[in-house]
C-alpha cells in the first residue's frame, strides 16, 4: 500500500526550538507521498511525540491505513464530542479491528465544561463556533499537549481554507503534518479499492462528510463533499485547523 522506506529525505534543523523549520521540512516532503511523510513525522518526533488526529469519517480510513502500514502503534486521538453518530463510533472500533490500530484515544469534552456552558445541549444552534469550541477545539489542544506534531487528513481539493495547505506547517510550538495535501480524490478512493477498506456506514446513504449529528446533513450531487457541514450556516470548519493548538 504504501511507499515507506522508500526515501530518507534530509530535513534541516534548528537550533532552538528542537524542531526543524516547518518551511523547510515542507520543501524537503513536497513531492513525498503520504507514507514517506508520516514516516518523516516518526524520524523527525520520535513516535511518543507525535500523533494523528481522526475524525473516522468517510474518508479517514485512508489515512489510518497509510499510517498502520508506516507504524499502526502511532498515537490516533479521536474527538468524540457527545453528538456524534452511532455509526460514527461503531466505524472507529470496526477500523481499529481492521487495521490493528494499537493507540487510539477517544477524547470527551469536560463534564464540567458542558454543564456550565451547554446544559441544554443546545449550543450547537445558538452558538456552534462556541460549541466547536468546547467539544473540539479545547478536547484537543489538551490532547495533543504531550505531543510536538500532528498528523490530520485534510486535501486541497476539499476547497476552501484547504485549498492551499502546504504538506507541513508550523502549529504554534507544534509540528502539523499533512500527508493528504495534494492527494485526490481518485487516489483516496484507490486506496480505500485496494485496501479493501469498509466504507463509513453512513457513506451509503449520501452522507458525503461526517461530522456531529446536528451539523451535518446528505449532500447532493452537485454539491462538494463538505456541502452537507453546518448547513444553511457561513460556518466551514470546526476550529480545530484555524486554531493554534498551542
Ligand atoms: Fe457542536 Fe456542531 Fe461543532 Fe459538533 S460540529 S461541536 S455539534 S457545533
Amino acid at each position: 500500500m504504501s511507499d515507506l522506506g522508500q526515501s530518507v529525505l534530509a530535513e534541516p534543523m534548528t537550533a532552538a526550538p528542537d524542531l526543524p523549520v516547518a518551511a523547510e521540512l515542507d520543501h524537503a516532503l513536497r513531492n513525498a507521498t503520504p507514507a514517506e511523510v508520516i514516516a518523516s513525522a516518526v524520524r523527525t518526533v520520535g513516535r511518543e511525540r507525535l500523533a494523528l488526529v481522526s475524525s473516522f469519517g468517510t474518508e479517514s480510513a485512508a489515512l489510518l491505513v497509510v499510517m498502520a502500514d508506516v507504524d499502526p502503534a502511532i498515537p490516533v486521538i479521536f474527538l468524540d464530542t457527545g453528538w456524534l453518530f452511532e455509526e460514527t463510533l461503531a466505524y472507529r472500533d470496526t477500523l481499529i479491528a481492521t487495521l490493528g490500530l494499537r493507540d487510539v484515544r477517544s477524547v470527551k469534552p469536560l463534564e464540567e465544561t458542558l454543564r456550565r456552558e451547554d446544559a441544554n445541549r443546545e449550543l450547537w444552534f445558538s452558538d456552534p463556533d462556541a460549541c466547536c469550541r468546547i467539544r473540539k477545539v479545547e478536547p484537543l489542544q489538551r490532547a495533543l499537549a504531550p505531543f510536538s506534531a500532528w498528523i490530520n487528513g485534510r486535501k486541497r481539493f476539499q476547497g476552501g481554507l484547504r485549498a492551499t495547505i502546504p504538506v507541513v506547517e508550523e502549529d504554534g510550538k507544534r509540528l502539523k503534518f499533512n500527508p493528504f495535501a495534494k492527494t485526490s480524490r481518485e487516489q483516496i478512493a484507490a486506496i480505500y479499492a485496494a485496501a479493501k477498506l469498509p466504507p463509513h456506514p453512513l457513506a451509503a446513504s449520501g452522507f458525503l462528510s461526517v461530522g456531529c449529528m446536528p451539523c451535518t446533513s446528505r449532500t447532493s450531487e452537485d454539491e462538494d463533499a463538505r456541502g452537507g457541514r453546518w448547513r444553511g450556516r457561513a460556518k466551514t470548519e470546526c476550529g480545530i485547523h484555524t486554531t493554534k493548538t498551542a
